[in-house]
């Protein structure tokens, strides 16, 4: 299981719209496993299959130790409420920002074995998934940010503060 390089911003497969998957079968294994390896590797907490090179609809996401991996997500459901929180992400590598989104979502999608499922998440999940679910529409979450918000640089306090949260 190998661990493929992560496309950085300037790249033009992270501003395409990735394609449907018309089959989820077992020639996908490997893919979902290294996309794991690839996240857990760059110490991320989701990974969008375009950020390694694969312009499918596929992400994966590790969030309070449980492993996810959806295929053709998509937001059935949204919050009005919503949440400000800053957000880094594997092909912005150092760089974080705040984002505002729906606080809470209901994400349907397949799983690694075909089977539909509706997932309800808030919290850093719910960021997560939107974040992941972006990538798979050529958007980043830079294009999200206020006109006013600033991208700034993460620094070694803020490793050390939990608060902050794991790059996407
Ligand atoms: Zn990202």
């Amino acid at each position: 299981m190998p661990i493929r390089p992560i496309r950085r911003f300037g790249d033009p497969i992270l501003r395409r719209k990735a394609r449907k998957i018309e089959r989820v079968d077992k020639s996908l294994q490997p893919l979902i496993d290294d996309m794991i390896e690839t996240m857990r590797a760059a110490d991320g907490v989701g990974l969008a299959a375009p950020q390694i090179g694969v312009p499918w609809r596929l992400f994966v996401a590790e969030v309070d130790d449980k492993v996810y991996a959806l295929v053709n997500p998509r937001v059935v459901k949204a919050s009005k409420e919503t949440e400000t929180a800053d957000e880094g992400c594997l092909s912005l590598p150092g760089l974080r920002g705040a984002v505002e989104r729906p606080a809470r979502v209901t994400v349907r999608g397949q799983n690694r074995r075909g089977k539909e499922q509706t997932i309800e998440a808030e919290g850093l999940l719910a960021r997560c998934f939107q974040h992941e679910i972006d990538h798979l529409d050529g958007i980043l979450y830079t294009d999200r940010m206020k006109p006013d918000a600033v991208l700034h640089p993460v620094d070694e306090s803020d490793e050390d503060d939990e608060e902050i949260e794991a790059p996407a």
